[in-house]
């Protein structure tokens, strides 16, 4: 399997390749040359696999054997998905029912209870693996090859990231986050981990200056060249592969439990996604394209809604005409989004699907309008589709969004169900917006909902403490705080103060930093 780049479409490059690149050199992001058939008899086959098992079997649909084997996948997924030691549930991502129509898929049962672990968990294992590889290969003489992983977080993908690159060889991760703006248990869980090759670097500023400040030195060549730097960010192809694995867990494990009540007929599935940058549920859409059965896919997203608005209208604008605001405060920060960057691939799939057929350098041809358009929102800050681009996207997704009142009312709802059930605020977008499809998308019964449960409520207390504290008997302490937390905020830390959002600061900060520790 080959990839290229939604900009391009001339070069192909190996996965190895576009996973150290995370972007691609001309603004793109990279999707696989072709999306890869399922084996014949995939659903009696994978139908009783576990989780591990099901990884190897679809990552191996998108990795060359001849650039990683089936053996050394293997070994890849096992020791990424291990149970108990990285993840807390036997099933990785156990679907929970609340009634015969509605499941949850919960996906934070990894070291920072988040679902980005899973795909984070990975990528660290593969940065790994290919450095090892290529150090190998080397003369005994010869430097070895090593990584610095720089990036900036409002928190969850800093966590995430720390949590799955820790203690790697070869490998130095630097963290920049906003002092005083991310959560006190995200920043206890980044600089509590004491691993040599980890480095938090608190910043006197905004996430959007940390983000600067990481792209600037991304574009500094002799720096960016010096600490062969990566990024692990959303757009990452690694994170969204892995991701594909969980809505077939889900598929089986639904139909699974059927069976177990005697139903045959095969699962009539709507999953329903809370979306930001478009990671999680373009995963599901490659799910659907290799054809596991499912209805339409649901995005649901906060009060920042492009891709909402995106559905209704064909117009794709960072500035809200409603409201004229850009990016809005909401209950569930890590979806607080103005563009959401991994849409991109799929508008390179509407593009090509909506292109002439006939047209011999038909890819390339997508790859231009792709660029027309992302053009168009960096300079204008909006571009609009054609209608039948629209028509093809509404074939594949649904969209809907919910305020903050509709996500503590939805917390309320499902802590009072029975059986009782604490979403944190992402669920609970999910949770509020799967209800309003059920009523009016969803005419033809019948129809079992999965929301994709992408963080623990415990990470976002504050969120569950305003929508649950008067609730009777609610008790965060006991009905939310996992045990790992308690003595989190007492533990050990370290952290780099930064007392001004400058990048020639950072590049000061990381020099010395790697001048210590031999980098
Ligand atoms: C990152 C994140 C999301 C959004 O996922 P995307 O892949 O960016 O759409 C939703 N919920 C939580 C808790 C997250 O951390």
């Amino acid at each position: 399997m080959k990839y290229f780049s939604t900009r391009g479409g001339d070069e192909e490059l190996s996965f190895e390749e576009v996973v150290l690149a995370g972007l691609a050199p001309d603004g793109g992001l990279y999707i696989p040359a072709e999306i890869p058939k399922l084996p014949e008899n995939w659903e009696n086959d994978w139908s009783k696999l576990s989780y591990q098992d099901l990884a190897v079997a679809i990552l191996s649909l998108f990795i060359s054997p001849s650039e990683i084997s089936r053996e050394e996948i293997t070994q890849l997924v096992y020791s990424t998905y291990a149970y108990p030691q990285k993840f807390r549930d036997p099933l990785i991502t156990p679907l929970v029912s609340l009634s015969e129509k509605l499941y949850i898929l919960e996906l934070f049962h990894g070291p920072t209870y988040a679902f980005k672990d899973l795909a984070l968990q990975l990528v660290g294992n593969l940065f790994e693996f290919f450095l090892r590889r290529r150090n190998m290969r080397k003369a005994p003489r010869e430097r070895a090859e090593r990584l610095t992983v720089l990036g900036a977080t409002s928190g969850d993908t800093g966590s995430a990231a720390i949590y799955g690159l820790r203690n790697k060889a070869n490998i130095s991760i630097f963290i920049l986050f906003p002092r005083g703006r991310v959560s006190e248990i995200q920043e206890a869980q980044m600089t509590t981990v004491m691993d040599e090759n980890v480095h938090n670097v608190r910043v006197a500023g905004t996430f959007d200056d940390c983000q600067d400040i990481v792209k600037t030195l991304f574009s500094d060549k002799e720096f960016n060249e010096r600490h062969s730097l990566a990024a692990v960010n959303s757009i990452n192809w690694a994170r969204i592969l892995v991701q594909i694995v969980y809505y077939f867990s889900a598929y089986f494990q639904l139909k699974n439990s059927l069976a177990s009540t005697g139903t045959t007929i095969n699962p009539d599935v709507q999953f329903v996604v809370p979306t930001g940058n478009f990671g999680d549920v373009l995963a599901g859409y490659y799910a659907k394209r290799m054809m596991l059965p499912m209805r339409k896919l649901g995005i649901a997203t906060n009060a920042n809604d492009i891709l909402t608005r995106f559905w209704e209208t064909g117009r794709y604008a960072k500035i809200d005409p409603s409201t004229g605001l850009g990016v809005k405060e909401t209950l569930s920060p890590a979806m607080d989004i103005t563009v959401s960057s991994n849409f991109e691939r799929l508008l390179w799939y509407l593009a090509y699907q909506t292109s002439s057929p006939g047209d011999p350098t038909r890819r390339v041809t997508a790859c231009k309008t792709v660029s027309r358009w992302m053009e168009a929102v960096k300079k204008e800050g909006q571009m609009v589709v054609p209608d039948e681009v629209l028509q093809a996207a509404r074939e594949d997704f649904v969209a809907k969004k919910a305020d903050d009142e509709q996500i503590a009312n939805a917390i309320v709802k499902y802590y009072k169900g029975s059986p009782t059930y604490i979403p944190d605020p992402h669920t609970a977008v999910g949770l509020h917006v799967a209800d309003s499809f059920a009523r009016t998308e969803n005419s033809v019964e019948p129809v079992v909902q999965v929301v994709l449960a992408t963080a623990h409520p415990a990470k976002f207390s504050a969120a569950v403490n305003q929508a649950l504290g008067t609730a009777d008997g609610f008790d965060f302490d006991r009905d939310v705080l996992p045990d790992d937390f308690r003595d989190f905020l007492a533990r050990e830390r370290r952290v780099i103060d930064v007392d001004r959002p400058d990048a020639e600061l950072l590049q000061i900060t990381i020099e010395k930093v790697a001048q210590e520790k031999g980098y």
